[in-house]
């Protein structure tokens, strides 16, 4: 039995949550499930980023106070836990004395690396970073659309050019291993091209009062990023050295974070230079997923095109979004929704795929009499690939859409078997016995490979497969998957 620490990275809290925070809620979902299921113990994470200069800013137009807005908006992320049946252990506000706590002290421990400066810089508050001119599409944020803010002050700074060597050395290596490799290469080449002390504070003035204070000087309040990094560890009682810190984190070699491919850099080198200095022990996987467009442009509030995530499961049900989610968006690259590609991929894998084989092999089962203490015997071709399938799926689990893929291999597997074999033409009790086996038996297998990725279907399968020991007793239940 192993301990995990899971992360999400934790979303800016300026608005209300889209589809593609639920993206990387369910990835990481799916991770923390599947190793619970192994018996791994888990302490999954997630949280919200409250000090951003890009909140005080969503408050001042909204008119209202920065805490009222940012609790509001905590509020929709976290309900996400009920609607998608996502199984956080913690979910950490940056706003919380815990975090002030660890914040400070990770300030503290990496006190010698940390210098005072003059200097000017293009800041982008809806980025919040620094960008250098080169960086810089036509003078605007690439990413932005918009001209960032001329900054001049005396602030603190980050020795990050210390750190460049040891922290190529440690991705190089996979000692923290970033997942795809070709966002490990990205990491890499970013490296490459030098690396330079970044900036940590800003004048409380220009912060609006708003964050954490620099420790001993009052004057300054704590870059939003070097706050909101160390929720990782500030949540599991950094702030206080606990003994869940020790455990999951410090002496523990199984840390991953699920991040969005926009906030590589400070995950993969920023963070990174920060644990090194503090003495603090690195994450062992780096888990980048690509973005999300609904029918290929980027969701924005001015193209009125964000998809809320609870209005999609209100309206198709957890498991459905889930799905999507997990078996149309590639799980390290970019992908789309449209609601047709929705609708479409729910009726052709879920209500005429696994949705239809469980009921109508049920039906099957209960009309020929086996539903009560059948003890099943599979034969080889079905033993054989019910294995072949479970290996695939062991050996790639953590590209989600490929393993769906497989698990779905066996459901269509099962549907030829069945038009083979019109068991509703078939009279000798033996040859119905092998047949409904062979279902019964691959059913089985499914729900449980399904269990980390659609944990209410596999939960309503077994409940309704009611195997113990190859013995079944099966009961009729609603369909799991209703046509939409
Ligand atoms: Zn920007």
């Amino acid at each position: 039995m192993k301990k995990l620490f899971i992360s999400t990275s934790i979303p800016y809290v300026n608005a209300a949550p889209h589809l593609g925070h639920a993206l990387e809620f369910v990835q990481a979902d799916v991770l923390a499930r599947h190793h619970r299921a192994k018996g791994d113990e888990v302490f999954f994470l997630s949280g919200s980023d409250e000090n951003s200069l890009k909140n005080v800013r969503s408050a001042e137009k909204a008119g209202v106070p920065v805490i009222d807005l940012v609790t509001a908006n905590f509020k929709k992320f976290f309900a996400l836990k009920e609607s998608l049946n996502i199984s956080f252990d913690d979910f950490i506000r940056t706003t919380e004395e815990r975090h002030f706590k660890g914040a400070q002290k990770l300030w503290a421990a990496c006190e010698k690396d940390i210098y005072k400066k003059k200097y000017s810089g293009l800041y982008c508050v809806g980025c919040e970073e620094f960008y250098k001119e080169d960086e810089l599409i036509d003078g605007l944020c690439p990413d932005h659309k918009v001209k960032p803010e001329l900054v001049e002050e005396e602030n603190y700074f980050f020795r990050l050019s210390n750190y460049q060597d040891k922290i190529r050395e440690v991705i190089e290596k996979d000692i923290v291993k970033i997942i795809p490799t070709e966002r490990k290469n990205e990491v890499l080449s970013f490296i490459d091209s030098g690396l330079q002390d970044f900036c940590i504070s800003r004048t409380s003035e220009r912060a609006k009062g708003w964050g954490i204070d620099v420790p001993n000087d009052p004057t300054q309040k704590m870059w939003v990023w070097f706050d909101a990094l160390s929720n990782y560890i500030d949540a599991l009682g950094y702030g206080e050295d606990s003994d869940k810190f020790k455990e999951f984190w410090q002496n523990n070699e199984f840390k991953t974070h699920v991040i969005g491919k926009g906030i590589i850099r400070f995950h993969a080198v920023y963070w990174l230079a920060m644990l090194l200095s503090a003495g603090i022990s690195l994450p062992k996987t780096i888990f980048v997923h690509g973005y999300l467009t609904v029918d290929n442009q980027k969701m924005s509030k001015s193209i009125g095109n964000v998809v809320d995530p609870a209005e999609l499961v209100n309206k198709y049900g957890s498991e459905g979004v889930r799905y999507f989610l997990l078996r149309e968006i590639p799980t390290t690259g970019d992908g789309d929704f449209t609601y047709e590609k929705f609708e479409k991929r729910y009726n052709s894998d879920l209500a005429s795929g696994l949705g239809n084989l469980f009921s109508r092999t049920l039906a099957m089962v209960i009309k020929a009499g086996l539903d009560k203490e059948f003890e099943i015997k599979p034969n080889s071709l079905f033993i054989e690939k019910n294995k072949e399938v479970e290996a695939k799926v062991a050996e790639k689990f953590i590209q989600f859409n490929e393993t769906l893929m497989d698990i779905w291999e066996l459901v269509s597997f099962c549907d030829k078997y069945i038009e083979e074999e019109k068991p509703w033409e078939v009279t000798e009790i033996e040859k119905q016995k092998e047949i409904f086996a062979n279902l019964l038996y691959s059913l089985n297998n499914i729900s449980k490979m399904i269990e980390p990725f659609l944990p209410l279907t596999s939960q309503k399968m077994k409940n309704q497969l009611g195997e113990n020991n190859n013995v079944f007793n099966v009961i009729k239940g609603d369909s799991l998957f209703p046509r939409i």
